[in-house]
């Protein structure tokens, strides 16, 4: 008889052995908001369910050993509130406050996001951007780091195999001064009145001592190809260290000639470049005038 089998494994040592009979029938759970979906839409009635959010182990925001450590069962939520977050990975922070509704933010988890690997998910630009690497467990019991560009490999495609399980993410603890910001731009869902990205940006900068030259950036752009990816003119235009309003102009347009490679030329995605331009401004100006730095004090 087919039936669904449930496993809540209660520690991280528990977790591996469960993955370690996983098969194309198991799916790990964590808000649901993704999966229950999916199962839904596959008519999946049979298999394995296994629940990680019963692991308390795995529910922290930590800063050790100059590195943000998120576990894979805090919510987008907790994400979105957390101080050290808001200060060392704003971008992060913000991404996660922007993800659906609040209701959507109470349950989801940014490990589901992640595997879920849309081209639309919020998080993954700011991981990107941030330079973070997800901690995988596998059903042997042994943990490796990718970083996101190793994971998330096309849309709804990732490296992650049946017996593995996102149960971290490390984010390297800016110990200069640093500003980052996330923005998204997209349609209301008018029976939910959630944005999802039809474009979005996360930015990194790392400032010199001053606060003013800028000595590094990394900028990322979601939702306009298959994955998200390094938008290099746009740091070029960040670093190039220009006055005020040369370096916005460079920046926008060299976020915006990304955009237009990134569609091919294809009518439908038209209004991402517009959509990039106007976000191009609103992250400019969250960089260098309205943001505190944060960093080593
Ligand atoms: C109304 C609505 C609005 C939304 N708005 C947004 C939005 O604005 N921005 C956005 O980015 N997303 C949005 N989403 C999508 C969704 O909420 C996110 O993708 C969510 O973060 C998925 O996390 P979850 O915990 O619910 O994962 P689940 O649904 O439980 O899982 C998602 C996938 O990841 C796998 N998985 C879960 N946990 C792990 C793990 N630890 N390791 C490996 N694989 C795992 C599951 O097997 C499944 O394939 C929205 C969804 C809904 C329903």
């Amino acid at each position: 008889m087919e039936q669904l089998v449930y496993e809540s494994p209660r520690s991280v040592h528990e977790l591996a052995y469960c993955l370690r009979n996983a098969d194309q029938n198991t799916y790990l759970l964590s808000g649901g908001t993704d999966l229950v979906i999916k199962l839904r839409k596959l008519g999946v009635h049979a298999g394995r369910i296994i629940d990680m959010t019963r692991l308390e182990a795995l529910n922290y925001i930590k800063i050790e050993d100059g590195c943000i450590r998120i576990g894979a069962n805090t919510t987008f939520a907790d994400i979105s509130r957390n101080e050290e977050l808001r200060r060392y990975a704003t971008c992060l922070a913000e991404a996660a406050a922007q993800v659906g509704s609040q209701q959507i933010r109470n349950t989801a988890r940014m490990a589901g996001n992640v595997a879920n690997s849309s081209p639309r998910g919020d998080s993954i630009p700011a991981l990107l951007a941030l330079d973070a690497k997800a901690g995988i467990l596998n059903g042997k019991g042994e943990i490796t780091y990718k970083k996101m560009d190793e994971l998330v490999v096309g849309i709804g495609k990732n490296t992650l195999q049946k017996d593995e399980a996102i149960v971290e993410f490390l984010i390297p603890c800016p110990d200069e001064s640093h500003r980052s910001t996330f923005g998204k731009f997209g349609r209301e869902s008018h029976r939910t009145s959630v944005v999802i990205s039809h474009i979005n940006i996360a930015a990194v900068i790392i400032l010199d001592k001053q606060g003013t030259l800028v000595k590094s950036a990394r900028v990322v752009i979601g939702s306009a190809a298959p994955v998200p990816y390094r938008a290099e003119a746009a740091e070029k235009a960040l670093t190039d260290n220009a006055a005020g309003l040369a370096r916005l102009n460079a920046f926008v347009d060299a976020l915006q000639k990304h955009v237009i490679e990134s569609i091919h030329g294809n009518k439908r995605y038209e209004n991402k470049i517009d959509g990039i331009a106007g976000l191009g401004y609103s992250v400019y100006d969250r960089l260098f005038t309205s943001q505190p730095a944060g960093g080593a004090e």
